[in-house]
């Protein structure tokens, strides 16, 4: 595996110029992040947890000779270093992980477990937030021994809770635009299941989406299970709600705007003979424009609505939809910037290496970091983590690959974290050319 992954990685090497410097810098700083990488990928912590990982963020940060602020908006960890006058570049990374159980095998694989509501569960970066982490220490270590080759400031960010979609949003609430310089642009990678270690992926324009959880309650009036007649039965209302919510994307929204709309969990009642008073439903709305979510927000509580009433239920008992404070804003990624990026990254890794990537209805919380009053313009791109030939097969149908998140997910960690340093320093230093 990892004679295949230097021989790809060389193969960049010896036909651009750009990256011949670059790579030669980052196979030279490789061996202290791949042991980064180890440490991380075997000590995760969950969402809001992140304590040692944010000292970790913050001495690493520190020693490269960033001025380093520690706790911002939880375990936010907020670098900076300036370097005479120029344009201020964001770089975000995240740092929790998932209460999963790794099933990788691998000899390095996360054995760590924590309680999480009064369960014992395991502990994984199954959504690949260690790579992200070790390349953001990756270019950071080589952009600050660069400094003849740019201008301006470095907002090195490391945020916490993004599984919960809360820390970026606690980190500018703290304050991050205001006590910090404004950013002129803004960058983060995630890592992808699907496209090969030694490749990237950028989506020009919306990316990711607008992503609500919403509780709805819906509200009957229980009773014996033989005589429903006397009783307003609630499983039944769930079940003409949930089929009614299905048209709201299929007739109310225009065809060509994406929008999803899932019922992913329904529990009421607890015996075959007994009618309950209510059943809980729980959601997950998706939308790229923000039109869209309000309009599917507002269709679902007429449909709601509707629904009890005509079951005669009376307006105090008709479904109570909360919607919770976990939203992200979908991400748009900036046309302009992607444009320079795809540019920059041929030159770094290759056009072939370079790939135009479809949006998704997924979310990350990156997308807050635009969203806000000063406009900031900012890409997320995508970072290939996958064994090639792994893709390969699962292209012909001979395998279906791990998606991120799932237990068996097992970034290829050379290829992909040298590549990520490479495209992300190399963004950097473009976009504070001097
Ligand atoms: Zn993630």
């Amino acid at each position: 595996m990892k004679i295949y992954s230097i021989s790809v990685f060389f193969l960049f090497l010896s036909t651009f110029s750009i990256s011949q410097d670059l790579g030669k810098e980052t196979n030279k700083i490789y061996p202290d992040i791949s042991d980064l990488y180890f440490y991380l990928h075997q000590h995760p912590e969950l969402s809001f947890e992140e304590k040692n990982t944010s000292q970790k963020m913050a001495n690493e940060l520190r020693s490269i000779g960033f001025e380093v602020t520690e706790n911002f908006g939880g375990y936010g960890v907020v670098g900076i270093l300036k370097n005479g006058e120029g344009p201020t570049v964001l770089v975000r990374t995240d740092m929790d992980a998932l209460p999963v159980v790794e099933e990788t095998g691998l000899s390095y694989a996360s054995k760590v477990t924590a309680e999480l509501n009064g369960n014992e569960v395991g502990i994984m970066h199954a959504c690949g937030h260690d790579v992200h982490m070790s390349v953001f220490i990756g270019t950071a270590k080589i952009v600050a021994a660069n400094k003849k080759n740019w201008k301006g400031t470095l907002l090195f960010i490391a945020q916490p809770a993004e599984e919960r979609a809360s820390g970026a949003r606690a980190m500018l609430k703290a304050g991050l635009y205001k006590k910090f310089p404004i950013p002129d642009y803004g960058l983060s990678l995630h890592t992808s299941a699907t496209i090969p270690a030694g490749k990237v992926g950028v989506t020009s324009g919306y990316a990711l989406a607008n992503v609500d959880m919403m509780d709805i309650t819906v509200y009957g009036e229980g009773g014996h299970g033989a005589y429903p007649h006397t009783t307003i039965d609630p499983v039944v209302l769930s079940a003409r709600i949930i089929l009614a919510l299905q048209t709201i994307i299929s007739r109310e929204i225009p065809p060509l705007e994406p929008a999803v709309v899932t019922v992913g969990s329904i529990h009421g009642g607890n015996k075959g003979n007994v009618i309950p008073d209510e059943v809980k439903l729980e959601l997950t709305l998706r939308s790229y424009t923000d039109e869209v979510r309000n309009a599917t927000i507002e269709k679902i509580h007429r449909i709601c609505n509707g629904i009890a009433a005509s079951a005669g239920l009376p307006k105090e008992k008709y479904p109570k939809i909360f919607l919770r404070d976990e939203s992200t804003g979908s991400l748009y990624n900036d046309p302009e910037m992607c444009g320079r990026l795809e540019k920059v990254f041929s030159q770094t890794i290759g056009e072939e290496n370079v790939v135009e990537t479809k949006p998704t209805m997924g979310g990350e919380d990156f997308a807050e970091f635009g969203r806000t009053d000063e406009k900031v313009p900012i890409v997320q791109y995508w970072l290939g983590t996958v064994e090639p030939e792994l893709v390969e097969k699962a292209n012909k149908g001979d395998l279906k690959l791990p998606s991120l998140h799932s237990p068996y997910y097992k970034p290829l960690p050379e290829p992909s974290i040298k590549t990520g340093i490479m495209t992300m320093t190399a963004a950097v230093l473009d976009f504070m050319k001097p």
